[in-house]
Order: structure tokens, then C-alpha cells, then sequence
């Protein structure tokens, strides 16, 4: 069954051109630019109503304009992104803040992280169980903190010592997610009466882990920015923590290549180092950031069953949006491409 996931492939890069007409921008203009997903996994027009389409298109589209509003007025790189994924977290369609998706417990386990492409600054938030924002919440830890990855009840004290915004767990309660809980526990306990503990990953549905949201973002001082924040996996247990917090995996930015937010199966993007790999690739071997990133999704993680995708940006303001599954919620904008939102392969 996984086989077909993995053989969709789409790879969109939209090249930031120096000089365009007249009413755009000239090759003096610094670019500034943003691109977000929303998750990646088994996306299909066939299973989307036309409604819920464009509910999709139209949380993309804002999140993206609010980051972009962000640059837009001569904010920096790592306001656009908070912004964007602010908007994100506050929206039950996505795995992150309200609509996180339940641990086994039937509760709300949440990470995310945050970089800086300027000085490689980071911070990171993994498990915590009622800070309303958890990428303020990593933004914090890399503002206000000697650290870069906080996780649990420390987490949630630091949250509350430096005056973030606490909420009840239930308030990322959301019943679409709580279906998908009650279907995953049942395929866990069939799976467990069998004594397989394990192998229930290769039946799972995608849709359980869908929806994590991030943003990459460069500024018109030539700064870039990642961010990432999610719920994680319906059903995970013994505190799993996926790539999401990881700096490295899930969230990476240099200003000398670039900047990568992923989504997708945790565990692969852990191993492989995929955030910072794209972007190590782009600085020792001169590669393009397409290039870098069609290699490390289509060519690394493919083969071996990792499936998901990524945003990547890079400081000349190009763009690429490879995945490897059906779908990826996703769009951009920058001072030289109009909005653009995808959900699917090839558009
Ligand atoms: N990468 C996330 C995790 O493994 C989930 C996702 O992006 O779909 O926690």
C-alpha cells in the first residue's frame, strides 16, 4: 500500500528573477519572499470535497499574506514566519496548535522550532501540552533562554515565566482528529493482539499525521528564517517526538544556502538530517536549491519508505516545494511571483 504513496512526485521551483517589467522589481530591489506548507500525504482530488478544497486554498493564501504583509513593511525573516505559522496554529484544519492530532492518551503532545539564517540562533519546544503558540514558544527559548530545545512541564514552566499565553489541553480539541484517534487505536490494538508493536506503520493512515504547518521566510536585509510546528502522530505514545523540534530535521536556515521547513514521517527526516542535508548540499557542492532538494526527497528518503516533503528558500529569493507523496498544502509569495497556493502534484 505504501508503494503508492511514493510514486508521486512533484518538484516546483519558482526562480526569482533579478529583472522584470516595469511595474515589478528592478535587479536593485532586494527580494524578500515566503513559502509555507500545511502537510504532506495522501492528497487527492478524489478525496476532497470542493468545499473543504477551498478552505485549504484560503487558510494558505492568508497565512502566506500575513508573513508576506510582515517583509512587505521591512520586518525581519523570523517575524514573517511566526506570523505565518501563528495563523496556522490558530486554524483546526492543520496539525498544530488547535486541530493537533491526540496522543494515544487522548491528549495533546506539541513541538515545534525555529532558526535563524543570520547567526544560527535556534529554539525548540518538544511535548508541551498547554502553551497556546507553540512556535512562540520556541521563539522564546531561542530569545530568552541560554538553551536551544525545551520539552515537557520545563517547557511549559519556561512558557509561563516568560508570560506566554496558557491554555487547557482541550483546547486543541477538535472532533475530526478525535475520529481519527478512535480509527488508529483500533488499528494499534488488532496490531497489538497480533504482538506487533512495531509494524503498525506500515498500515497507518496518512492522513492521521497530516497537516504540520511551517514557514521559510527572507527579509529585505537579506535574512532568512524556518520555522515548524505540528501535533506529530494520532496516537503516538512513550513521549515520541518526531522531526518537527529537531533542528537539523525538521527546521534549518543559513544565510549562505538556505532555509527548509519539512513535513512528513518523522522518523526518516530524523535519521537523514533532511532540513540541514538540502541545505549542506546547496553550501559544499554549489548545488541549486532544486537540485539539493529533488536529491535528498526523491533520491534519499524515496527509496527507503520516507515519505513527506519540504519548503526551501534560498537568500536570492528562489523557491522549491518538492514532495514525494500525493499532495502537499503549500504556497508562496514574493516581491517578483504573485501568491501561489498547490495542493496537488503538478499545479
Ligand atoms: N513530521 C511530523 C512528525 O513526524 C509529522 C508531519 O509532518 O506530518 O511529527
Amino acid at each position: 500500500m505504501r508503494a503508492k504513496h511514493l510514486i508521486f512526485a512533484s518538484l516546483l521551483t519558482i526562480g526569482l528573477a533579478a529583472c522584470v517589467d516595469s511595474d515589478g522589481p528592478t535587479s536593485t530591489e532586494q527580494p524578500i519572499a515566503i513559502a509555507i506548507h500545511g502537510g504532506a500525504g495522501t492528497i487527492t482530488r478524489e478525496n476532497m470535497s470542493p468545499e473543504r478544497e477551498e478552505q485549504y486554498r484560503q487558510a494558505l493564501a492568508y497565512a502566506t499574506e500575513a508573513g508576506y504583509a510582515v517583509l512587505e513593511d521591512g520586518g525581519s525573516a523570523v517575524d514573517a514566519v511566526q506570523a505565518a505559522i501563528q495563523m496556522m496554529e490558530e486554524n483546526p484544519l492543520f496539525n498544530a496548535g488547535r486541530g493537533a492530532v491526540y496522543t494515544y492518551e487522548g491528549r495533546h503532545e506539541l513541538d515545534a522550532s525555529i532558526m535563524l539564517g543570520e547567526t544560527g540562533e535556534a529554539g525548540a519546544v518538544a511535548g508541551v501540552t498547554t502553551v497556546k503558540s507553540p512556535i512562540a514558544a520556541a521563539r522564546a527559548v531561542m530569545e530568552q533562554s541560554r538553551h536551544v530545545m525545551l520539552s515537557g512541564s520545563g517547557a511549559e514552566s519556561f512558557a509561563r515565566q516568560v508570560g506566554l499565553e496558557q491554555v487547557s489541553n482541550t483546547y486543541f480539541n477538535t472532533m475530526e482528529r478525535y475520529e481519527q484517534l478512535q480509527r488508529a487505536l483500533e488499528l494499534l490494538r488488532e496490531q497489538d493482539e497480533m504482538g506487533d508493536h512495531i509494524a503498525y506503520q506500515e498500515n497507518w493512515d496518512p492522513a492521521f499525521n497530516m497537516g504540520t504547518v511551517g514557514a521559510v521566510a527572507l527579509d529585505a536585509n537579506g535574512n532568512l528564517a524556518a520555522g515548524t510546528s505540528t501535533g506529530g502522530m494520532t496516537a503516538k505514545r512513550w513521549g515520541r517526538i518526531g522531526d518537527s523540534p529537531v533542528i537539523g530535521a525538521g527546521t534549518w536556515a543559513d544565510n549562505e544556502s538556505c532555509a527548509v521547513s519539512a513535513t512528513g514521517h518523522g522518523e526518516y527526516f530524523i535519521r537523514f538530517h533532511v532540513a540541514a542535508d538540502i541545505c549542506t548540499r546547496v553550501k559544499y557542492q554549489g548545488k541549486s536549491i532544486e537540485q539539493a532538494s529533488h536529491e535528498v526527497i526523491h533520491e534519499v528518503l524515496l527509496p527507503l519508505g520516507g515519505t513527506g516533503g519540504v519548503i526551501v528558500l534560498d537568500a536570492q529569493g528562489n523557491i522549491s516545494l518538492p514532495f514525494n507523496t500525493e499532495g502537499m498544502y503549500r504556497a508562496s509569495k514574493s516581491n517578483s511571483q504573485p501568491l501561489y497556493v498547490g495542493i496537488y502534484a503538478n499545479e
